[in-house]
């Protein structure tokens, strides 16, 4: 059995090894089943040498405890986060040769002697698939809270960033379009002055609703800051990203708390017109025409080429 334990710890450290070549994907397959078979194959093994001793009551006892060991293996998966049906594949396995192993052991199964185990066993695959669960829901909501706004529901800055890096490349990539609207509401702190912060929450909200109702499914919303939104217009030249906020406007950003429309200020930008490098570059020239139409009395949106789009009278 010592030399079984070496013989283990080999293989253990033989697949851990470093080795200076790129793995396929059915060689990494072929590695985890390898791990995976290491504790069955030398619980088998041991029991049935196990069974051929004549024991002292102590031997017998770390015996006993030792037939524990599919138990053992099914507790260890509770320390990862698994589905279900992945803890309910795994213990398929440790079930079985749990079973093999009484048979290994010169033992007919019986529902006395071995129910116990076997019921253990259940306990250990609840409590295993209870914590593994609760391991994915809790990464899959922090993966969630870093990618996606709670307020408005738009992508945080943080993922929209990511999202601007790759669809820029891909945009200079096939050398096509890509525009980006930036929006600052239009004299928002008075509402959270007037009427409190849960009035402006409200309005951000609905806000950004229209906003992603009025996108494209492709086009992506960003919470840029606090009030200020980027819609990121994948494919779109700088004429398409004009109707985009001609439309987005006549549909309406909303209405403040004393029912007058909400407005905003937005600076359009777009890969090719402005020959933009990089997507912090393109962001930049949209969030300075968005100073440019607060400058030129908000609610209002300046385009590329100096093309400004005026809604409504001067707010100032
Ligand atoms: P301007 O037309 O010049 O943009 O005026 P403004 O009042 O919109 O501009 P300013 O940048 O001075 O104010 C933005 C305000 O947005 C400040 C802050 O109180 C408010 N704000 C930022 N984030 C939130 C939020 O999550 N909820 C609420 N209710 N208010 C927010
Ligand atoms: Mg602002
Ligand atoms: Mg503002």
């Amino acid at each position: 059995m010592t030399l079984m334990r070496f013989a283990s710890s080999l293989v253990f450290v033989t697949l851990a090894w470093p080795w200076n070549t790129t793995k396929s994907r059915l060689q990494a397959d072929l590695m985890l089943v390898a791990m995976l078979l290491v504790p069955p194959v030398f619980y088998l093994i041991s029991i049935r040498i196990i069974s051929g001793l004549q024991l002292d009551p102590f031997a017998m006892l770390a015996t006993k405890l030792y037939a524990l060991m599919p138990n053992i293996v099914l507790a260890g998966l509770a320390i990862f986060p698994l589905t279900a049906l992945e803890v309910l594949l795994f213990a398929i396995p440790a079930f079985a040769f749990a079973i093999v192993g009484y048979g290994m052991n010169g033992e007919t199964l019986s529902l006395v002697q071995h129910g116990p185990e076997l019921w253990l066993m259940v306990l250990v695959m609840g409590v295993a698939m209870f914590s593994g669960m609760s391991q994915l829901h809790y990464m899959a909501a922090l993966v969630n809270r870093a990618m996606i706004d709670p307020l408005t529901g738009a992508y945080t800055r943080r993922s929209g960033g990511e999202t601007l890096d790759l669809l820029f490349r891909l945009a200079a990539l096939q050398n096509a379009p890509m525009a980006v609207a930036f929006f600052d509401l239009d004299k928002f702190k008075s509402i959270n002055d007037t009427y409190g912060h849960d009035e402006g929450d409200r309005a951000l909200k609905g806000l950004a609703e229209r906003l992603k109702s009025g996108l494209r499914k492709g086009d992506v919303l960003v919470r840029w800051g606090g009030e200020e939104f980027v819609a990121i217009l994948n494919n779109t030249d700088a004429e398409g990203a004009r109707i985009v906020v001609q439309r987005l406007r006549d549909a309406g950003f909303g209405l403040r708390p004393d029912g007058s429309p909400l407005t905003a200020s937005i600076g359009v930008a777009e890969r090719t017109a402005d020959n933009a490098k990089d997507w912090p570059e393109l962001v930049e020239a949209a969030d300075q025409r968005m100073y440019q139409a607060k400058r030129g009395g908000r609610d209002r949106a300046i385009l590329p080429g100096d093309v400004t789009l005026v809604f409504g009278p001067p707010i100032g």
